[in-house]
């Protein structure tokens, strides 16, 4: 990959890492904001969980998406970005432009999500 390519995808992910970021503190705010409220009656107590609840999974989700970008960063640096970490292929540049985070190639991801195919189920 030229380093104008890499540049660029540089300059993805980075923009992506600051999205997530603020999605963070978003949620923080506002799960810290459910702790400060007052004493409620239990209706507004359970309702209130929920949401610091939601807030809360929502921000561990960023977390994963934070570490992911953070992961394709480093590879980046080290001259393996854009390489299957599993087969050791060229990862086609368009895959890259829709998941700049992609760690494998479209032929072993799908392999690898048919290995693990109970973990892509919904949990909710
Ligand atoms: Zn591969």
């Amino acid at each position: 990959m030229t380093s104008e390519k890499l540049e660029h995808f540089k300059r993805l992910l980075i923009d992506q890492l600051r999205q997530h970021t603020q999605h963070i503190r978003d949620d923080q705010a506002a799960a810290l904001d459910l702790t400060d409220d007052g004493v409620k009656d239990s209706v507004d107590m359970s309702l209130m969980d929920v949401n610091k609840e939601m807030a809360l999974r929502l921000g561990e989700r960023e977390s994963q998406a934070v570490a992911d970008i953070d992961q394709a960063l480093l590879r980046i640096r080290e001259g393996s970005y854009g390489i299957c970490a599993r087969c050791g292929q060229v990862i086609d540049e368009r895959r890259l432009e829709a998941v700049p985070t992609a760690r494998y190639d479209a032929k072993c991801q799908a392999l690898i999500e048919a290995e693990n195919g109970d973990d892509t189920n919904p949990s909710l």
